[in-house]
């Protein structure tokens, strides 16, 4: 598909505050394109399941994703799968390259690039991707049935994902850094009540071992006495939180120390006419909720903004 060309609106990432953005930008009648290179839905795309999205008590993350792509375009929304490759900023117009070379330009862009998982950085980490080590438990969980596996993290996510194995493996370790955990309440009484997970507290993995074919244990040091040992595991899930895919954004736009876009309280980023929605944005919390909410912002003051510059 030629992508090329003007519009009022581009939307970088279709992720849910990407396609809520769309959805609101078509309601306001702005010529719109929604550019997302992987899938669409984002991260939600390979999320288990989504329990705290209002109104939808209990749905996949693929099945929200694939309504909330359902319901941007029966407004119209285009959507382009496509890399992008660079973001200009300009005076009236800023423009987005493509992969394929298309230019495309518009008065207001909304960047909702999301983020990508973080990983440990030790050794074996990388060696053994797709051979015992994952960040998806609903991708990979299936293929350790009735073994042990280790999950790093101490955040819902890690929370979720570890509840979530204990149904399929034998023995699920959640091994965590600190003394207390990060994740919700309400996942952390389902973690104590589940036996056969077991917390190993102030502790983190030095390094990733195997046999040279796949995982077969990990080196754990307590982090207050500094000790060192062994712990048999045929498999390392990795949920550690992610970093702004940030790579994209124009040096202009003002961004914090670790690379999420500051923005104020209409979405709007310190260029004019260019906004940023969901967890490329500096906030508080990252929900799925939150992230359409962005969206909903992003795309009204977007609005805004192209009707001032055309009057
Ligand atoms: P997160 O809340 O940032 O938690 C990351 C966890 O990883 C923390 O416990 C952190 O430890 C630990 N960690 C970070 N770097 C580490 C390292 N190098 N080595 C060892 N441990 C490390 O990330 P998340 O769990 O992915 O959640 C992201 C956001 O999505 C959150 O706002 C969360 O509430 C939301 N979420 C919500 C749901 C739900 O409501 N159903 C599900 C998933 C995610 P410390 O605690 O010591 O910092």
């Amino acid at each position: 598909m030629n992508a090329g060309g003007t519009y009022e609106v581009i939307i970088v990432g279709g992720g849910p505050a990407g396609l809520t953005a769309g959805l609101y930008c078509k309601r306001a009648a702005l010529e719109t394109v929604l550019i997302e290179k992987g899938l669409l839905g984002g991260q939600i795309a390979i999320s288990k399941d989504v329990e705290n999205y209002p109104g939808v008590e209990g749905i996949t993350g693929f099945d929200l994703s694939e309504r909330l792509v359902r319901h941007a375009r029966a407004f119209g929304l285009k959507i382009v799968q496509e890399e992008v490759t660079e973001i200009r900023t300009g005076i009236d117009f800023h423009s987005v390259r493509l992969a394929s070379g298309d230019l495309l330009i518009a008065r207001a862009l909304i960047l909702s690039v999301g983020g990508t998982v973080r990983k440990l950085g030790v050794p074996g980490e990388a060696e053994y991707l797709g051979s015992g080590v994952s960040y998806c438990a609903t991708c990979d969980g299936f293929f350790f049935r009735d073994l042990t596996v280790a999950v790093v993290g101490g955040g819902d996510t890690a929370v979720e994902e570890a509840l979530y194995l204990s149904k399929l493996t034998k023995k699920v370790y959640l091994i965590h850094r600190r003394d207390s955990l990060r994740a919700s309440r309400i996942l952390q009484n389902r973690l104590v009540s589940e036996p056969k997970i077991e917390i190993v507290w102030n502790t983190v993995i030095r390094e990733i071992l195997g046999d040279g074919k796949k995982v077969r244990a990990v080196t754990l040091e307590d982090v207050r006495t500094g000790e060192g040992r062994e712990l048999s595991a045929d498999g390392v899930f990795i949920f550690i939180g992610y970093s702004p895919n940030s790579h994209l954004i124009p040096p202009e736009v003002r961004v914090n120390e670790q690379g999420f876009v500051i923005t104020d309280d209409r979405c709007a980023t310190s260029v004019p006419g260019i906004f940023a929605a969901g967890d490329i944005r500096q906030k508080f919390a990252n929900q799925i909720v939150v992230a359409a909410a962005d969206g909903c912002v992003a795309a009204l003051a977007a609005a805004h903004y192209v009707e001032v510059q055309r009057a």
